[in-house]
């Protein structure tokens, strides 16, 4: 790399009065960006293209070779750098099938340059009035589409889904205990959520200092969705003991299996349970990260059907669509835009249904020399726990203008009809294959392969398998993991290795590993099922030669 002194350091900044050069050096420089990501697209295979190997020593590598240069590297210089560091990059042809890791959208894509433009702080309006706006804007324009009054609910973007599930706890802790703020968490606080949620929850009780201890279990229907009659157990259980059920995290949309949690039922045995002791309700928060946006089917007719939707991806969405629209019975839930609003990370929204919720977390005036509680500015977000934040609200706010809801609703239509469309040429094709999320329609299939003579799916989870049974299956579907794992270059599958806490025979628990399917590509079409699933079976069938060598090779 060239490096020189700079002439003038104003060179790197864009310019004060709009002058044309500089606008044309910045443009030139996003033009070769935009080119050098595109010379290396292959849409052949996963990655882009370029040289690269991270494994062995690269990272040790990295650290020795990396310093801070002494002088300036000309800007189309950096630019080549970094250019560099895409080569080889997982990027979202038909063949990512991994996870929910979606592609960033061209209006998501200039929602984040618009707010880099000004760069302001969405901390307070004074500094940043764009995100401040667009903030309010966004959080109406969701409350409205899920069912909340939208002059009554709040929010903020934050980070993560797992942020939410946090902001979530801190509201109820402050709901339940208003002077744990300042005098800390009582140790009898418990919180509730199912064996197949995300552990943002269980990351949130450690952080707060409440503690993972007090995190029960409730455990999951076949279909991953919470056991409500195991919900309410619990909590008597907690009761019976001294202690206080304050938050209750209802996973609709699991990340693996994509069960919904009832949410309908959920808040009925809570209310019960709470009135029945004489106890507030515990805080309800939806976890809703990944499933919230099939709530833009609310309003979807689906008699008239003006998409014209086939007849079994209608029905899919129905159906998942039914449990959605108890969404707005929750005190807060989660749309992670960075999912399946097609926005780039972190553009995660976090939503209360009532906005004097987030006056329980607010920073005193005292507590905020710098800014807020003046004369002027009107929106200071002194109740996050972030202090300077970034207006990623104006990518969700693009976002919502280019797609608008029938823009949404076709592309999880298109996700859904091609998931389904895998399923079927499973069956038809790998019989050896079983899908394990079989009752959840949505955008994800899981499913496990079987050594020959092995008790199935329907076995494992009745409680007719002993642990060495399970554990002899798994191990078997982890193979296939790392065979496909080691071509995610040509095709990129996901895999989890906790899919339903299923009882032995034995007396014992164990987790269920599956291959997973995850239609997230605008540009994975039905038409490219059969070949993926060529693939698929080629690998399938490689994993079972395999095995019966080696268990030949044992048996001698
Ligand atoms: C993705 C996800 C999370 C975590 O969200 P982040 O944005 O990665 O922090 C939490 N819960 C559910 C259900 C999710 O799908």
């Amino acid at each position: 790399m060239r490096e020189k002194r700079l002439t003038n350091v104003q060179q790197l900044f864009p310019s004060e009065d709009g002058n044309q050069q500089t606008r044309q050096m910045v443009l030139r420089l996003i033009e070769q960006l935009v080119t050098g990501v595109d010379d290396l697209k292959n849409p052949d295979g996963v990655n882009l293209k370029g040289e690269k190997n991270r494994t062995g020593t690269f990272y040790n590598n990295l650290i020795r070779d990396s310093s801070i240069p002494n002088g300036s590297v000309p800007l189309e210089e950096v630019n080549t750098e970094l250019l560099k560091l895409l080569h080889d990059h997982p990027y979202h042809t038909k063949y990512f099938l991994t996870n929910i890791l979606p592609m960033a959208s061209i209006p998501g894509i200039m929602g984040m340059i618009a707010a880099f433009l000004v760069n302001g702080n969405n901390l307070w309006d004074v500094y940043g009035p764009a995100g401040a706006e667009a903030e309010v804007r966004v959080i109406s324009m969701m409350s409205k589409l899920i069912g909340y009054d939208a002059l009554k609910s709040g929010g903020y973007t934050t980070w993560g889904g797992q942020g939410a599930v946090f902001s979530g706890l801190r509201i109820a802790i402050a709901k339940f205990v208003p002077d744990s703020l300042q005098k800390g968490v009582p140790d009898n606080l418990y919180a509730f959520c199912s064996e197949a949620a995300h552990y943002s929850l269980f990351k949130s009780m450690e952080a707060s200092g409440i503690g993972s201890d007090r995190l029960i279990r409730v455990r999951t229907n076949a279909d991953s969705s919470m056991d409500v009659d195991d919900l309410l157990v619990k909590m008597e259980e907690v009761i019976a003991r001294g202690g206080i059920p304050i938050y209750i995290v209802a996973t609709t949309g699991t990340t693996d299996a994509m069960g919904i949690d009832d949410l309908e039922q959920i808040y009925a045995v809570s209310d019960k349970v709470a009135v029945h002791h004489g106890l507030l309700r515990p805080h309800i928060h939806a976890d809703s990260a990944l499933g919230a946006f099939f709530a833009f089917f609310n309003d979807y007719d689906f008699t008239t059907n003006p998409l014209e939707l086939k007849k079994d991806v209608a029905q899919a969405l129905i159906s998942i669509q039914s449990k959605m629209k108890h969404l707005h019975l929750a005190d807060s839930l989660c749309f992670d835009f960075q999912k399946l609003g097609q926005t780039p990370y972190l553009t995660s929204l976090f939503l209360v249904k009532d906005a004097a919720d987030l006056r329980l977390m607010d920073l005193h005036p005292d507590e905020t020399p710098y800014v807020g509680h003046r004369g002027y500015g009107q929106y200071h977000t002194g109740y996050t726990l972030e202090c300077s934040r970034m207006a990623s609200s104006i990518s969700i706010y693009s976002a919502l203008l280019a797609f608008g809801i029938q823009g949404y609703q076709q592309l999880l239509a298109q996700f859904v009809e091609v998931n389904l469309a895998f399923r079927e040429a499973l069956r038809q094709e790998i019989p050896q294959a079983e899908i394990v999320n079989n009752d959840n329609p949505g955008i994800i299939t899981l499913f496990r392969i079987y050594p020959e003579g092995s008790p199935h799916f329907h076995d494992e989870i009745s409680g007719k398998c002993t642990l060495k049974e399970i554990e002899r299956n798994n191990k078997f579907n982890e193979r296939l993991f790392e065979m496909l794992g080691n071509h995610r270059d040509r095709i990129f599958f996901g895999d989890t290795k906790k899919h339903l806490l299923v009882q032995t025979k034995d007396a014992n628990s164990i987790a269920l590993y599956a291959t997973k399917i995850f239609v997230i590509s605008p540009y994975t079409e039905t038409k490219h099922v059969h070949e993926i699933i060529q693939y698929l079976k080629e690998t399938v069938a490689q994993v079972y030669e395999k095995y019966s060598e080696t268990s030949i090779l044992s048996r001698r």
